[in-house]
């Protein structure tokens, strides 16, 4: 078990005295705090603190950081308050425990206070980006641990750590962190598709063994050849990256093992681009697979070549080109700039790229008039694309950027959608069509019979609200239609003192034939929708010429249905409730009202039908 004393020595590799004396400064009041307290496992308490500080040791962090990963669950566990903690250290480390206490309520409460815990996630967020940093460790440490927990606790925590965690670890460049957490959280939540791809890998590593060993040979002759010093790795896959796959890409196991993956490490810029010239020569590059991730980095700071070549007998080799420098920030990302920006080394590639990155982000925070808008950019890196939400029960969905109220009410499932008239975000009615923003608490509101309303599909943003919507919107627009028609049809006919009942059903099949009509109910939709004229049909039905009087007054139509299914009001003189009104009937639009007043009704009472 790691004890301080050998954790101070590691440190003295880059803290100075004084900064180490702190750190077990900050040991002993934890250890006193938690006195005591056991770890789910047996252990004392302060071995967990000790671990957390010791991954972030690992990736050098400062000492303060260190400080307030050995104090981090101080504040939440002990009740020792935030200010105590600023007299016996000092403001910066006591606000980092309290930011990481904050974020810890936010995500372990569920249906509680969520909103209010998860502002308190953004404040801290916004004072330091080490809260976060100490958060993952915190998180990584508890993964390490889970098997101690009983199995409810154990998939929640895994599904979070998989859905949330592992997304954060991967914006901020943290690959290693990354891939542990999407390693253990697999194995929590699917035991038995994990252990599955772990012995079909067992099993495909013996066969890929002469072929790895062989292309590895080759690419290291070559290089030799050239002059070039490098290392060359295999690389394996990680279960869960090829789970991953399997699902999204739709790839077979073997399509996956099948490709042999490759790190080339060498010493500088320059001669990556020689290497890249090298392998290319020896085996036949695949064309379009080319990537420059050195002259143009990814957003995380990430750089290395990376091509894609044909070998022996056609078997696809994956290559990737960089730097030790590169490497160590491919694997620690943000912490990687960390350690470059305390530490005086040159104003080298990386080196600047990562001070350059750090530096937006602070200059981010400084610009930024308040801090909730800081966490709006904050948010944006972390989460480009989605917003996480939760239901009043504390579940998390997962929303493309810009989703509403309704988008939500169809991801928990379509009869909500369908019936949802009303919501509430953080317990506070909301339209419908508000933009849903991560950590808010979404809470539904249907009622039974409730139908959609066409306007949503002005603003919902997922396939599946609007292919929803759209198809029960079909069958509304059709029964309504249906309705209308035959209101239409039946009133016409009292003129004649027919009614539907009484029609010849030889008669009806002709006009149904003449009209390439499948049936009675399509032909009332037709005339319900406008494409079929009421007094036209009824005339044809009756046997009669065309020749009606139109002036003949018919009386008031009571109108009903859901306003832009077939029946509108007109923009030009917006009636509403109470207004005398007229309606005309418009090809495929059903009826359309207007107050009776409406100058632009002039024309159209020429003919009243
Ligand atoms: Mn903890």
């Amino acid at each position: 078990m790691l004890t301080i004393e050998t954790f101070a020595t590691d440190l003295r590799s880059y803290l100075e005295p004084s900064q180490i004396a702190q750190v077990k400064k900050a040991y002993s009041f934890a250890d006193e705090a938690h006195q005591g307290q056991t770890r789910k496992s047996g252990e004392p308490y302060i071995s967990h603190p000790l671990a957390v500080a010791s991954i972030l040791a690992d990736m050098h962090m400062d000492h303060q950081c260190l400080m307030a990963a050995l104090l981090h669950d101080v504040i939440e566990d002990t009740g020792i308050p935030k200010h105590t903690l600023g007299k016996e250290f000092d403001d910066q480390v006591a606000e980092l425990v309290d930011g990481v206490s904050k974020l810890s309520s936010m995500f372990e409460s569920r249906a509680e206070a969520q909103a209010e815990n998860f502002q308190k996630m953004t404040l801290a967020m916004a004072k330091d980006i080490r809260v976060i940093l100490v958060k993952l460790a915190d998180r990584l440490h508890n993964m390490r641990t889970l098997d101690f927990l009983e199995p409810d606790r154990r998939r929640r925590i895994a599904r979070e750590t998989l859905e949330i965690y592992a997304p954060i670890a991967n914006r901020l460049g943290m690959n290693n962190i990354r891939i542990e957490f999407e390693e253990l959280g697999f194995k929590a939540l699917y035991p038995l598709r994990s252990s599955m791809i772990e012995r079909a890998v067992k099993k495909a590593r013996g066969n890929r063994k002469e072929v790895v060993s062989n292309v590895r040979q080759s690419i290291s002759t070559c290089l030799e050849r050239e002059g070039i010093e490098a290392k060359v790795f295999g690389r394996e896959k990680h279960l869960y990256s090829i789970y991953d796959k399997m699902k999204t890409k739709r790839l077979s196991f073997h399509e996956i093992m099948d490709v042999y993956a490759f790190r080339i490490i060498v010493d500088s810029v320059d001669t990556c681009y020689r290497t890249l010239g090298a392998v290319h020569n020896l085996y036949k590059p695949v064309a379009g697979r080319f990537k420059d991730y050195v002259a143009i980095p990814k957003a995380n700071g990430y750089q290395s070549l990376h091509t894609t070549l044909f070998g022996m007998h056609g078997l696809p080799i994956e290559i990737q080109i960089r730097t030790p420098e590169m490497e160590l920030v491919a694997n620690n990302g943000i912490a990687g700039h960390w350690l470059y920006k305390t530490s005086d080394d040159s104003d080298s590639g990386s080196h600047k790229r990562a001070r350059e990155w750090m530096q937006g982000l602070l200059e981010l925070q400084q610009s930024a008039g308040n801090s909730l808008e800081f966490i709006e950019n904050m948010k944006i890196d972390l989460f480009p694309d989605e917003v996480y939400v939760f239901t009043p029960r504390g579940e998390i969905y997962e929303l493309p950027h810009g989703s509403t109220p309704v988008d939500f009410g169809y991801a928990v499932h379509t009869d909500i959608g369908n019936t949802c008239v009303a919501c509430r975000i953080d317990r506070r009615l909301a339209p419908l069509s508000a933009s849903l923003e991560s950590g808010q608490t979404v809470q539904i509101i249907t009622a039974p019979g409730a139908l959609p309303n066409p306007a949503w599909l002005g603003f919902v943003t997922t396939g599946k609200a609007r292919s929803s919507i759209r198809h029960a919107l079909k069958n509304q627009q059709h029964s309504e239609s249906v309705t209308l028609g035959k209101r239409l049809l039946e009133r016409t006919l009292q003129t004649y003192q027919k009614s539907l009942a009484d029609i010849d059903p030889d008669k009806l099949k002709k006009v149904l034939e003449d009209r390439r009509i499948p049936d009675l109910q399509s032909l009332l939709a037709e005339v319900g929708l406008g494409n079929q004229m009421a007094h036209v049909i009824a005339a044809r039905l009756v046997t009669l010429p065309d020749n009606i009087d139109e002036n003949e007054y018919h009386g008031p139509l009571a109108i009903m249905g859901t306003e832009g299914m077939v029946v509108t009001y007109a923009r030009c003189c917006k009636p509403i409730a109470g207004d005398p009104i007229i309606g005309h009937i418009s090809a495929g639009r059903g009826i359309v009202i207007h107050a009776e007043t409406c100058k632009n009704m002039q024309d159209l009472r020429k003919k009243p039908e």
